[in-house]
């Protein structure tokens, strides 16, 4: 299993600072939720440490294994076993979504070790069936006229197959309804087990209810600001965020 570390990050944005120094780890087996207002750094977070080019690391370090993660080129940070679903996954024109799927398994595998057609059609199409998701989508473009469920689905679907290490999921929560939800929900339980990290960026506590996090931490004003259980989330959900504000002494 494998231990994410992230240690007194400091990320720009066209100058401004973002980030203000993040400090969080997430081992193999633990689910990790990071909460917070609306433009506190969350997707920053996020954005960073998958290599974002538009996100200046100005100060800190991100570890995967102890191995320098910022140093890696995009495809690297893949391979070493990192997995990034994006609050807006993007338009693929001319990909299908099972042709995109099977090429990135096969570039995390090694040459003459590629996944074989019907094992990778078995696997997806199971994966599809748990996912309650219509077997024509693998065949559309990927992301191409999806709707927001479907590309959150669709992210999933591309975590269950790649099986990464570590995954970092961006509001994977926003725009589902709550049977998406659930179907959602209960894709990343399945993945649940010793070797698999999860950090999980939600907006709203409403996901924590079918993913049980280990640690719920709290950004403000590009820091992780308070860190707790399951708890936590509960108390924001029906208190919003001042009252951490006020606690911190923070001034918006
Ligand atoms: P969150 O995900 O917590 O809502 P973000 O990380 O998306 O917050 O944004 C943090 C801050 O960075 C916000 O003030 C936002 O306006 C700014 N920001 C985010 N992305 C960009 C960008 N591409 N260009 C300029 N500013 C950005
Ligand atoms: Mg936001
Ligand atoms: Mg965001």
């Amino acid at each position: 299993s494998s231990t994410l570390e992230i240690k007194d990050l400091h990320v720009d944005i066209e100058g401004e600072k973002i980030l203000k120094g993040v400090n969080l780890t997430v081992k193999g087996g633990e689910f990790h939720a990071v909460m917070g207002p609306n433009g506190t750094g969350k997707s920053t977070l996020a954005s960073a440490i998958m290599g974002h080019p538009k996100y200046e690391v100005t100060q800190g370090e991100v570890l995967l294994d102890g191995e320098n993660v910022l140093e890696m080129e995009i495809d690297e940070r893949a391979k070493a076993g990192l997995f990034l679903a994006m609050q807006y996954p993007s338009e693929v024109s001319g990909v299908t979504t099972s042709d995109f799927l099977r090429s990135s398994i096969n570039a995390h595998r090694e040459e003459g070790d590629e996944i074989s057609l019907m094992k990778f059609i078995k696997e997806m199409d199971d994966a599809m069936d748990y996912l309650e998701m219509d077997k024509n989508m693998s065949q559309r473009y990927l992301n191409e006229g999806f709707s927001g469920g479907e590309k959150k689905r669709n992210e999933i679907l591309q975590l269950m197959m790649l099986k990464p290490q570590i995954a970092i999921l961006d509001e994977i929560d926003s725009g589902l309804d709550i049977d998406a939800l659930k179907i959602v929900s209960k894709g990343i339980n399945k993945l649940r087990n010793d070797s698999f990290g999860c950090l999980i960026i939600t907006h709203y506590q409403r996901l924590l209810d079918y993913i049980t996090p280990d640690k719920v931490h709290v950004m403000m004003q590009g820091r992780i600001v308070k860190t707790g259980g399951p708890e936590l989330a509960k108390r924001l959900e029906a208190e919003g965020y001042d009252w951490v504000k006020e606690e911190l002494g923070i001034e918006d």
